[in-house]
């Protein structure tokens, strides 16, 4: 990790380069008290969405990228572990039904985005309209290249909307991705998660990589930045995301609500 990026480990706020960020970076932490910080951090999640709930006035979206074995799932998992489920909206974003292909790439994301008190889970997004379908050519170059001005602008909506929008872009090396992909098939309680396109995609990491570098550079405002997380080491990478989080919420200095009615005269009989 360069200077800068030290300094700034994981907010993007100028151009940056992937290979200038370690994915396995994890400051030095000692991993068992890094965990018991991280619950920590999960126990205040499970409070301020509380608040958000009550309030009704916010929403939070995560939004998880990242090469396939990266965690997209475990992460949403592991932060959002004392949050009611009620108070939870996913979705996973896969190949577009013909539905989606008749209306703009952003219509099933737009649709998703949770409701105010709500926290919403992006298991990718709208990114993948110019991530895949630039690596693969599903599109010529002038229809994804158009979208990342779409993007922005789609997102000021939310953000000047009061929804809260934290891009997490889930950084393994290929090496810790072998690893994970060998234990797919060694293990056979992961057995189901193999699958043979996600092999396939190895041998595009490359072009993922470029095409995630522009993503985050062309793609990255203030109110809507793009965080990297060092993510292999899954301790380090939820322990980053949960206090991402946690900054996040607590921003919003959320206070409980007023009751409606006069409290002194109600009497419970
Ligand atoms: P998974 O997340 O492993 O279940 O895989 C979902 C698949 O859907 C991945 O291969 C994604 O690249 C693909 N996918 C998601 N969004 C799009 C999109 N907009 N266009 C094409 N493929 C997509
Ligand atoms: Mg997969």
């Amino acid at each position: 990790m360069n200077s800068r990026a030290m300094s700034q480990p994981f907010k993007i706020t100028s151009h940056i380069r992937l290979r200038d960020f370690n994915p396995d970076f994890h400051a030095g932490l000692d991993k068992e008290q890094t965990r018991e910080d991280t619950t920590r951090l999960c126990l205040r999640i499970g409070e301020l969405q509380q608040l958000l709930y009550a309030n009704q006035t916010h929403s939070l979206i995560l939004v998880f990228q990242g090469m396939d074995t990266s965690g997209k799932d475990g992460a949403g998992k592991r932060v959002l572990q004392f949050v009611t489920p009620a108070g939870v909206e996913t979705d996973n974003f896969k190949v577009p039904s013909h539905e989606d292909l008749a209306h703009d790439f952003l219509w099933r994301i737009h649709k998703a985005t949770p409701r105010y008190g709500n926290i919403g889970v992006f298991n990718r997004s709208h990114y993948e309209d110019v991530l895949v379908v630039r690596v693969l050519k599903l599109q010529p170059k002038e229809v994804w290249s158009a979208r990342y001005e779409q993007i922005n602008a789609f997102e000021k909506i939310l953000t000047e909307n009061n929804t809260i929008l934290l891009k997490f872009f889930l950084h393994i090396s290929k090496e810790e991705q072998a690893k994970r992909l060998k234990a797919r098939i060694a293990d056979p309680t992961k057995n189901w998660k193999l699958e043979m396109n996600d092999l396939k995609m190895r041998a595009y990491w490359r072009d993922y990589e470029a095409a995630y570098e522009d993503a985050i550079n062309n793609c990255s405002p203030p109110d809507a930045p793009w965080h990297i997380v060092p993510a292999d080491h899954k301790w380090y990478r939820d322990y980053v995301i949960a206090e991402t989080m946690v900054k996040a919420l607590e921003k919003l200095k959320m206070k409980w609500p007023k009751a409606k009615e006069d409290l002194s005269k109600i009497k419970i009989k």
